[in-house]
């Protein structure tokens, strides 16, 4: 049975990816930082529900405390299928930006994708199959006012997702980005209200976690093999 791990697996898109990639005979570690409570409700559901899962709680921006506990989870045997999904935004216009809201977004974003990645890249190369996934944003790939630095962290995540996908395409190997738009989670709550989804997305409605699930799933696939380097966008239709 593969392992998987999914960073931010407490939260509401990294529950459903959790629970898809259980479904599809993963065995995931779901992964919380101060939620630990959600991501052992999350791992209980995917028991009952017949599937394989363990709960880790780590801070991806502490890169000691991330070894640590990666290596206690790759006792087992290697992650072969790691999706980058743990993030934060902390939105202000960009004069009355703060130093501390510029560096928390892109600590989790984008310090904490090499605190993970970079100690499982290794182990993933020897058993010559892998995929990398790494959830960005539509602010990414459009920009979006209040977001610089939220933009900023996920807009690197897609350059490091094409230059990590060419290191390991010869390994079996596939790195990509996946870029959603307003999807429907706690994230958004008080952010996008419903007359702003239906100006904003063609679609006239936010996706769901689901969705965005079904994606990775697919991705983490062996009909995927063929995939990487590419930073697909799941946002109804809003670019
Ligand atoms: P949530 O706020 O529901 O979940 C965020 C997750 O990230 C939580 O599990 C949280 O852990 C984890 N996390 C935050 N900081 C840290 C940290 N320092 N170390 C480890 N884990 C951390 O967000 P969503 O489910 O909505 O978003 C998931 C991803 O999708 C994010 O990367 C987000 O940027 C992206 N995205 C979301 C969109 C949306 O509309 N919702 C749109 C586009 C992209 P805990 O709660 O346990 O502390």
């Amino acid at each position: 049975m593969k392992l998987a791990l999914v960073t931010g697996g407490s939260g509401g898109i990294g529950s459903a990816i959790c629970k898809r990639l259980a479904r599809d005979g993963l065995h995931v570690i779901v992964h919380a930082n101060r939620g630990r409570d959600k991501a052992q409700a999350v791992c209980d559901a995917i028991i009952a529900d017949g599937g394989s899962a363990e709960v880790a709680a780590f801070n991806i921006t502490n890169a000691e405390e991330t070894h640590t506990a990666l290596e206690q989870l790759t006792e087992a045997g290697p992650i072969q299928v790691l999706v980058n999904n743990a993030g934060i935004h902390s939105d202000a216009v960009f004069p009355g930006m703060s130093p501390t809201q510029w560096h928390d977004v892109i600590d989790v974003s984008l310090h904490g994708f090499f605190n993970v990645t970079q100690p499982l890249t290794m182990p993933m190369i020897r058993t010559r199959w892998g995929r990398i996934i790494n959830i960005s944003s539509v602010a990414a790939v459009a920009g979006n006012r209040g977001q610089v630095n939220y933009s900023a962290a996920k807009g690197a995540l897609h350059s490091a997702t094409k230059s990590l996908s060419l290191e390991l395409a010869s390994r079996g190997i596939t790195v990509n980005a996946i870029a959603p738009g307003i999807i429907a989670t706690d994230m958004i709550d008080g952010t996008f209200d419903d007359k702003l989804i239906q100006n904003m997305v063609p679609m006239k409605r936010a996706g769901k976690p689901e969705e965005v699930a079904d994606l990775v799933a697919f991705l983490a696939s062996e009909q995927a093999a063929y995939i990487s380097g590419q930073i697909i966008s799941i946002n109804g239709g809003m670019i």
